[in-house]
């Protein structure tokens, strides 16, 4: 069964509560009822005390001293709280007993007058407290003197406050269940505003965001956090819808190309030499568009760090090849340096490792002059393993220092001057290093060079 939240909030500040409730007038009607009996039992022992010498001993009897007055007394005056009296010999037989109990007698028990205290019993239709003291003679128990007081009234009292605590307290949890559901409801209201609103936010409407209460609590929170993560989808999709104009534009462009040259081709017949020349052209679009696809796929395949075998990997070994080999291949002056002499170890993925560091050594040899050597440079900081890729060629402008790593962003400079390229590389050398834990940084002063830098987890 569906519960609406603030029904469950309600419901269990009530339980609760009730249970405290219930603890509370426990003790209340505890507290009261030991308090009446308290009282009544200190006015037994001191009428016991009182009456314990107005008894005396006649020819084996016992009698009560002034039996008459109290005949007087209760024909005289109305007892508002009267006292029961009788007296009993060793057996139980009364001997003399106080006259309001008229034909009444006060139950007998000889245990009772062992432990000295009060105990609730009947006397005809109603309920007494009733005392029992043994009498003694020179020493020699000759009876038991019996006591007792009637408990009606606190019977009353007692009964009321139990009557009314056994009324008031459904009734304190009703309106406490309805009382808390109001309130849970008015404090859930921002959240269902927020929910209403989220729902109505669609791909097309991504830039509407939800108003912020100015409270900075956890609703608040809440929403802006809502509102951040709107801000990211939105840019996210921004960044794809780009990225889908972006590579359709630079596929459409050497298509067109190649299309212009076919078409050309086609329009007259022509010298061997001027076909031969037409189709290397279009086959050099052609190779451009299958390199462009490749760094598609590439930036496309990148995967999560979680799939990636990593294993120790020593770098000054794996970079003194590298720098070997790429100087072969590009057939570029590239020099390696290990600023320390132990061997570094790292935990990387070692084809991972050789793409990004493909791209910033083919990135150095491209954007600086063929005179001037690529450095890639290792060593150990106080963060762990780091390695640089150096050259000392144009350099990036400071402006376009965040921007190189976005996918199709060429520099101005770089696309005027005509040097090869289609802006893919840093986009995949910076997914390939955020996938595999990588810091990487960049330093450049236009004119003078750059600095691509690695810095590895402390492994
Ligand atoms: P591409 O090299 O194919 O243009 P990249 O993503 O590798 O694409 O680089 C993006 C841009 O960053 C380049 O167009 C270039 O302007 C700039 N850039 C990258 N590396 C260097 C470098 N070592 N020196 C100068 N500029 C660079």
């Amino acid at each position: 069964m569906k519960t609406a939240y603030k029904e469950r909030i309600a419901r269990r500040l009530t339980w609760v509560t009730a249970l405290i409730i219930l603890v509370v007038f426990v003790l209340i009607y505890g507290v009261a009822r030991l308090t009446v009996i308290q009282n009544i039992d200190r006015d037994l022992q001191l009428e016991t005390e009182k009456h314990q010498d107005q008894i005396f001993l006649v020819n084996g009897e016992i009698r009560f001293l002034h039996k008459d007055e109290w005949e007087e007394m209760e024909h005289s005056q109305i007892q508002l709280n009267p006292i029961f009296i009788e007296i009993v010999d060793l057996e139980g037989n009364s001997m003399d007993r106080s006259p309001n109990l008229r034909e009444n007698h006060l139950s007998f028990s000889p245990e009772k007058s062992r432990k000295n205290e009060a105990w609730t019993q009947k006397l005809g239709a109603q309920e007494v407290r009733q005392r029992q003291i043994t009498l003694y003679n020179d020493g020699k128990p000759e009876g038991y003197l019996l006591l007792a007081k009637s408990f009606q009234d606190a019977r009353e009292l007692l009964d009321n406050l139990r009557n009314v605590l056994l009324i008031f307290y459904p009734m304190i949890l009703v309106s406490l269940f309805l009382t808390m559901r109001y309130l849970a409801g008015k404090s859930i209201e921002p959240i269902q505003q927020i929910i209403a609103k989220t729902n109505q936010i669609t791909q097309k409407n991504l830039n509407e965001r939800i108003s912020e209460p100015e409270l900075n609590d956890e609703i608040g929170q809440l929403t802006r956090s809502i509102n951040e993560l709107l801000g990211r989808l939105e840019q996210s999709l921004k960044r794809e819808k780009q990225f889908t104009s972006d590579a359709s534009h630079e596929l459409r462009t050497p298509l067109s190309v190649l299309r212009g040259t076919l078409e050309v081709l086609i329009r007259k017949s022509r010298t061997p030499d001027e076909y031969e020349q037409k189709i290397k052209t279009a086959l050099g679009t052609i190779d451009r568009m299958s390199a462009l696809i490749d760094q598609l796929l590439a930036l496309a395949r990148v995967e999560s760090s979680k799939n990636l075998v990593k294993e120790e990997l020593e770098l000054i070994t794996f970079l003194e090849e590298l720098a070997d080999q790429t100087a072969n291949d590009q057939q570029r002056e590239v020099s390696f340096q290990s600023l320390v002499t132990v061997p570094i170890y790292i935990k990387a993925n070692e084809k991972t490792l050789q793409m990004i560091l493909d791209n910033l050594l083919q990135n150095a040899i491209k954007y600086s002059e063929k005179t001037f050597p690529v450095i890639l440079r290792t060593g150990k900081s106080e963060q762990g393993a780091f390695i640089e890729v150096v050259d000392s060629g144009k350099g990036i402008d400071q402006e376009n220092l965040e921007q190189i790593f976005d996918p199709f962003f060429r520099e101005k400079k770089a696309v005027d001057e005509g040097i090869p390229g289609s802006g893919l590389g840093l986009a995949i050398v910076k997914k390939l290093a955020q996938e595999s834990g990588i810091q990487l940084s960049v330093q450049s002063n236009p004119g003078s060079g750059s600095v691509f830098r690695l810095d590895f987890p402390q492994s």
